[in-house]
């Protein structure tokens, strides 16, 4: 049989160069919270759709990173991903504004392809769970600007660049640990309309129109089963802080002085740094010349 064009790895796309390239790359974890950033685009979406006026900085949000295979909730949020990306792709107002693409199959190739073209480097897994991330330096040094928690290396990128030159939100995690005894999703839910909206807008089906209740284990997750990640306790953070980079993106000059700064900053994360670190304080090696002179000894 005749290879058919649907076996090809990517679906054909054009990027818009001047939309902001918003980047979340990793592999498919909760505690990474892909599903952050897509309730915050879902947030966009009801914006546009209630006022198509609205004068939105347009995006291309790109997604890449691979799940487990028995990891059942991250295949969900791939599938809630895939299924945004088309209603929206499907709008008459907000495609013009928004897209959204998952590019498959990520790898250090795909990695090579995406990360010089990024913008905004989204590093925002729920503060105390992530060890370091080496992808949020990968992007540092390529020029995007970092949307994060002060979690890993985030705090470490913040130590370099300073507060003006990185977009911190979020609870950190002496706040997650006095907060969770108490904490509550519905809470938020209630008191946060345009939270609320965004829940309901997947409970209504908006992108499950022919797969009514495919979502629900994913609202349970958010809303019945108390949201372990702290996804709707961070969401208004998070919206709020994107405002200021979609504002500060209009402005390329400074826009780019804030990126140069960065690139100029993550010498901090050479791996000779790292590893002369690590022979001193963990191995207690001492460092052995091998300059040439020595080899003819
Ligand atoms: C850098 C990299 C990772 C790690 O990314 P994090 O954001 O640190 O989780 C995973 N997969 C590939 C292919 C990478 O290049």
């Amino acid at each position: 049989m005749e290879r058919m064009a649907s076996t090809l790895p990517f679906q054909e796309m054009t990027a818009e160069p001047d939309f902001l390239f918003d980047v979340q790359v990793k592999r498919l974890h909760e505690y990474k919270r892909q599903l952050l950033l897509i309730l915050y685009v879902i947030m966009l979406y009801n914006r546009l759709v209630e006022n198509p006026d609205q004068d939105l900085m347009p995006r291309t949000f790109i997604f890449s990173g691979k799940a487990a295979p028995g990891y059942i909730l991250a295949k969900q949020v791939l599938r809630l991903i895939h299924n945004v990306a088309e209603t929206i792709a499907g709008h008459p107002v907000v495609s013009k504004k928004i897209k959204v693409v998952f590019l498959p199959d990520y790898c250090v190739s795909l990695a090579e392809t995406i990360i010089p073209a990024a913008d905004v480097s989204e590093q925002i897994s729920l503060a105390g769970t992530e060890a370091s991330g080496t992808g949020n330096m990968k992007l540092m040094l390529n020029g995007a600007l970092t949307v994060g928690t002060m979690d890993g290396a985030n705090v470490e990128i913040y130590d370099e660049v300073g507060p003006d030159n990185i977009f911190i939100f979020g609870l950190r995690s002496e706040d997650v640990a006095r907060r969770r005894p108490t904490y509550s999703p519905w809470e938020v839910y209630f008191g946060d309309q345009e939270i609320q909206d965004v829940l309901d807008t997947i409970r209504q089906n908006a992108f499950s129109v022919l797969t009514p209740g495919v979502f629900e284990p994913i609202v349970r997750t958010l809303l019945d089963e108390g949201d372990y990640y702290m996804l709707l306790a961070d969401l208004r953070d998070y919206a709020d802080t994107q405002e200021r980079v979609a504002a500060l993106y209009r402005d390329r000059r400074e826009w780019s002085r804030r990126a140069l700064l960065n690139v100029a900053r993550a010498g901090k994360f050479s791996s000779d740094r790292t590893i002369a670190e690590y022979a001193r304080q963990i191995w207690h090696l001492d460092p052995v010349s091998v300059s040439p002179d020595d080899a003819s000894e």
